[in-house]
C-alpha cells in the first residue's frame, strides 16, 4: 500500500515520517500523475485558500473526486473537505459537516490539550488557528473538544480540526490507514 501527502504547504515531511514508521510507504503529491496508484491522501494544515486555489489548478482536486481517493484532511485539510464553510462548499465536498474557519478567535490562535478519541484514546491535540465543527451532518463524531465535534469521519474519509503530526504519535494516521 501506497499513501500520498499533498505537498503544497504545511507539515509535509512530518506527515509522511509516521507513516513511514509504520512500515506504509508515503510520498509527495504535488501533480495529478502522483495520485497513480495511490489508497488514500492527506491534505495537511496550512492556509486552506491558497492550497485550495493551487489544488484547483493543477486539476489535483477533480482527480482525487474521479479516483474517489480516501482523505484525511486537518486544519486547513478539513476545511478543503467539508461540505459547509461559513455557507460555501469546500472544493472536495466530502464529509457532511458545517465548519467555521478560524473559530476560536484571534486571541487564542493556537492551544494543546489532551483528547480522548474513540478507538485511540489518549491523543495531545495541537490547535493552530484551528476551524471549529458548528454541526455535524452523516459523519461519525470520533473527538470532541468543549462537546464539540474536532475529529469526524463519513466512509473512509477522515477530517481532524488539529494538527496530529505535531508531536510523532502515529495513532490517528494508523486508523487512516486500517480503514482503507
Ligand atoms: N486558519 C487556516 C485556514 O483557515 C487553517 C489553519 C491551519 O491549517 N493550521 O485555512
Amino acid at each position: 500500500m501506497e499513501v500520498g501527502v499533498l505537498d503544497i504547504q504545511g507539515d509535509v515531511s512530518e506527515h509522511i515520517n509516521i507513516f513511514e514508521s509504520l512500515g506504509v510507504k508515503a510520498k509527495k503529491v504535488r501533480r495529478t500523475a502522483d495520485l497513480e496508484n495511490l489508497s488514500g491522501i492527506v491534505i495537511p494544515g496550512g492556509e486552506s485558500t491558497v492550497i485550495g486555489r493551487i489544488m484547483l489548478e493543477r486539476g489535483i482536486s477533480i482527480e482525487i473526486l474521479e479516483k474517489e481517493l480516501p482523505v484525511m484532511g486537518t486544519c486547513a485539510g478539513l476545511i478543503l473537505i467539508s461540505k459547509d464553510v461559513e455557507g460555501r462548499q469546500g472544493i472536495l465536498p466530502l464529509l457532511d459537516i458545517s465548519l467555521k474557519r478560524n473559530g476560536y478567535g484571534s486571541q487564542r490562535e493556537s492551544f494543546e490539550t489532551d483528547l480522548v478519541i474513540n478507538g485511540i484514546g489518549r491523543f495531545r491535540g495541537v490547535f493552530i488557528r484551528a476551524p471549529r465543527i458548528i454541526k455535524v451532518g452523516k459523519g461519525e463524531v470520533l473527538a470532541s473538544y468543549k462537546n464539540e465535534a474536532v475529529m469526524v469521519s463519513e466512509g473512509k474519509n477522515l477530517g481532524l480540526t488539529f494538527h496530529p503530526e505535531i508531536y510523532g504519535d502515529s495513532k490517528i494516521h494508523k486508523l487512516f490507514l486500517d480503514r482503507l
